[in-house]
């Protein structure tokens, strides 16, 4: 404060001794002429200097700021620094609101702002596409407008958001979303969505999966139950009935006991994420094994045909692709009337290892083939189940195809028969 007043004044104090001066030296009316002469110079350059500064504060920018000197100089480079400091500011805020932006878009949810008058302040990309909404365009656009859905609109209006709300917008009738709506600031709302496509997919598949299970075991015991009472019921009973009776139920747990292990066969696939334990397995004694296997479940009632076309092995894990295969004969023998044809085949496709069953059996429909592979999913209920079927075989395939990276491919013609192969990849071929 001292220094500035000091700098202010000197050029008055130096000029007020110079006039007394000419006044010493000449007349009082000399030293009053040059006194007015300094201070309207003075005055002047203030004046000039003010307007300088007015002018480049309509466009205040660093490149042009006055140059100055005396106090002038000081306050236009605190000017200076004050500018810069803002517009480092505004860089640093602009910066920041990009970050912003940019962790919005990537954010894995919908997000829209409201204000108190249910209009569209800011949306980020996902909530654009979630909702079909143009950035842009539909900014300040009343939402109720853009998604029409009684249920939002009512959800919008009622105001309880505790509980969010699920629904499929109309652009997308097969995206389910889960919205909710939060209150902050001053009357906004932020409006968040989320796909749930996915989560609602395997909660119905789960639900699906448990009725299914339950069903499958609930009818051989209901039947095993129910001989059970007849034996409690009967007092006079002959070994005939009793050797009927417990051939039924003998076979209702077979039948159980099949399904369980299908289950837990499925299950370790399903959960096993690790790498399957490899060995390059004989492919030639594998199918001998599978043949022989054949044969027994067969009992003479189809000729089967082993044909060894390729001598490559197949690098993999022996019990899963025992497995796998020995299904696909087993669904061929019991899918194929009695004196209808059998080819379990080994051999190459390109270069990739191809094992195959071929049969003339009672064939598949088209619209049923690209659900065989799902749990539980059978053409003919009861085919399957008089043949001891469980309906999780060709799972049980599809999952140890996709451990060895292989596919399985179905083609097949009703009532002329069915080819199921699993390819496999080449890197899997060994000698
Ligand atoms: P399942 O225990 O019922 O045989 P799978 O999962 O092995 O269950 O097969 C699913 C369904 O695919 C079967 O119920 C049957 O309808 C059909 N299927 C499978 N293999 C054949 C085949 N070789 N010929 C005709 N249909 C077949």
């Amino acid at each position: 404060m001292f220094d500035f007043l000091l700098r202010a004044s000197m050029p008055v104090i130096f000029n007020a001794i110079t006039a007394l001066l000419i006044w010493a030296i000449f007349s009082l009316t000399a030293a009053l002429i040059y006194l007015i002469l300094v201070l309207l110079y003075l005055m002047s350059r203030h004046a000039w200097q003010l307007y300088k500064l007015s002018q480049w504060l309509v466009k205040p920018d660093l490149q042009t700021i006055p140059e100055a000197n005396g106090i002038w100089d000081d306050a236009f480079s605190r000017l200076y620094k004050m500018v810069k400091r803002h517009q480092q500011t505004k860089l640093d805020l602009a910066a920041e609101l990009k970050h912003i932006e940019m962790a919005t878009a990537a954010m894995p949810d919908g997000v829209l702002i409201l204000n108190s008058v249910n209009r569209i302040e800011w949306c980020n990309p996902l909530a654009a596409e979630h909702f079909g909404l143009n950035p842009q365009r539909d900014i300040m656009q009343d939402i109720t407008y853009l998604v029409r859905q009684p249920e939002f609109i009512e959800y919008l209006h009622e105001g309880n958001f505790n509980d969010p709300l699920v629904m499929s917008p109309s652009r997308h009738d097969d995206l389910r979303l889960s919205i909710k709506l939060v209150h902050y600031g001053d009357n906004k709302r932020l409006m968040i969505s989320r796909d749930i496509t996915q989560l609602e997919r395997i909660e119905n598949m789960r639900r699906d999966f448990v009725a299914n299970v339950s069903h499958e075991l609930r009818t051989p015991l209901t039947v095993v139950n129910g001989f059970v009472e007849n034996l409690q019921d009967m007092d006079d009973l002959n070994h005939a009935q009793i050797s009927r009776a417990l051939f039924l139920m003998a076979e209702q747990t077979k039948r159980m006991d099949n399904l369980v292990a299908d289950l837990l066969t499925l299950s370790r696939l399903e959960n096993d994420h690790s790498p399957i334990s490899e060995e390059v397995v004989d492919i030639a004694a594998l199918m001998r094994a599978i043949y022989q296997d054949g044969l027994v479940l067969s009992a003479d009632k189809h000729p089967i045909t082993l044909e060894i076309a390729s001598q490559h092995n197949l690098t993999g894990n022996y019990g899963e692709l025992r497995s796998a295969f020995g299904n696909l004969v087993s669904n061929a023998i019991r899918y194929t009337p009695t004196g209808g044809s059998i080819l379990i085949r080994w051999a190459e496709r390109g270069e990739q290892p191809v094992f195959s069953v071929q049969d003339s059996g009672i064939g598949i429909a088209p619209q049923h083939i690209p659900r065989l592979t799902e749990r539980f999913y059978r053409v003919d209920r009861s085919r399957s189940r008089e043949t001891g079927g469980t309906g999780l075989g060709l799972a049980i395939v599809k999952h140890i195809a996709i451990r060895h990276q292989g596919k399985l491919e179905v083609s097949s013609e009703e009532n002329k028969g069915s080819t199921f192969s699993i390819v496999f990849p080449l890197k899997r071929s060994a000698h």
